[in-house]
């Protein structure tokens, strides 16, 4: 039966299988040399404002139920298709890691023998992971009973997109010229055919 409780247990599960799909990437990641980064103070905002969002305001409405002013009606049904889409994020997560492979960065770098990868989940669109970060916010949002603990992380998600996107683009066109400019010509950003 699907109650409040049970869908924060599954919000948690979530972050939980977040974790374990991305810390060997993360680990590998140490070993491989980087050429060039432009992971700088306002990447670092980036992503402490996506964590913010996606980690950190949830768990403190779901600790203390703060702010209670913006509680809704929880409904079953939405914290099912929550559920659902929870799950849909990890696999895009996962598949956007394992494709991407060596050439993973938490921010943004490019590495020693970096390779344009332009299959798998990249074959459609060139950043899944932000697209299955919006997810998460999204299930998020359908999971909690809450409009402000809920949008933090659609929010959170938002403001690394719009920020680092450009600067994505900018650099793996310096890197890969017009490899990643034939790329992009049938490619979409987030939602593969749409945008
Ligand atoms: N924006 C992508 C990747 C996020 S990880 C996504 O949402 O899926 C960030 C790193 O991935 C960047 O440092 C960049 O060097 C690398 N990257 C992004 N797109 C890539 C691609 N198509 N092939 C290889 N590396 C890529």
């Amino acid at each position: 039966m699907m109650t409040p409780t049970v869908a924060v247990m599954v919000w948690f599960a979530g972050l939980v299988g977040w974790y374990i799909i991305r810390h060997p990437f993360e680990r590998k990641a140490r070993k491989i040399g980087v050429n060039k980064s432009f992971f700088d103070r306002r990447e670092c905002s980036l992503l402490a404002i996506a964590l913010l969002g996606l980690f950190a305001i949830p768990a403190i409405y779901v600790l203390t139920g703060f702010p209670g002013l913006f509680d809704r009606p929880f409904v079953p049904a939405v914290a099912w298709l929550g559920g659902a889409t929870m799950m849909t994020a990890l696999w895009v997560f996962r598949r956007s890691h394992v494709d991407l492979g060596r050439n993973w960065s938490i921010s943004l770098e490019v590495r020693e023998q970096h390779v344009l990868v332009k299959t798998g989940v990249y074959r459609l669109i060139r950043h899944p992971m932000y697209s299955s970060f919006f997810l998460l916010g999204v299930a998020q949002m359908m999971l909690l009973p809450n409009w402000f603990a809920g949008l933090a992380g659609i929010a959170g998600a938002g403001i690394l997109f719009a920020f680092r996107v450009r600067r994505e683009e900018h650099m793996m066109l310096e890197s890969f010229g017009d490899d990643y400019r034939a790329y992009m010509a049938h490619t979409k950003r987030i939602v593969p055919w749409v945008i």
